[in-house]
């Protein structure tokens, strides 16, 4: 079942969208935590990490070439900032449909809790 997430790609409702290619689309999260936080999604419906396949990989590595390209246009590349993704449960997961969480322009705490 199609999630909210579709709904960005198919410009069926509004985001604050900050990239996008054929294969993945970056946009705003509605709740940041950190003065930035983008999630980068593939506009292939994947729902968890679970569920990649290796015909997949392609798509999860572009998302890590999107995700350096956009931290270095906002100059977040050499202070540092993080990649996040949850899955399922215990992680915290809300959406299913899997979305790369970037997070930077503060000092992140580690562990994360
Ligand atoms: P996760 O908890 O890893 O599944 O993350 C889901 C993220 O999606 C959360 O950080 C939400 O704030 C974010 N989110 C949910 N709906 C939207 C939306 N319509 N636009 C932007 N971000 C959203």
């Amino acid at each position: 079942m199609s999630t909210i997430f579709n709904k960005i790609i198919n410009k069926e409702i509004d985001a604050d969208i900050v990239y996008e290619d054929k294969i993945s689309i970056a946009f705003k999260d509605i709740n940041a935590q950190a003065p930035i936080h983008l999630l980068i999604i593939p506009k292939k419906e994947i729902k968890t990490i679970n569920h990649i396949t290796a015909k997949d990989k392609e798509i999860i590595g572009h998302l890590f070439i999107v995700a350096k390209k956009i931290a270095k246009q906002l100059n977040i590349d050499n202070e540092g900032y993080r990649i996040v993704f949850n899955c399922n449960d215990n992680a915290g997961q809300t959406v299913f449909h899997i979305h790369m969480h970037l997070l930077g322009g503060r000092k992140l705490l580690w562990p994360p809790g």
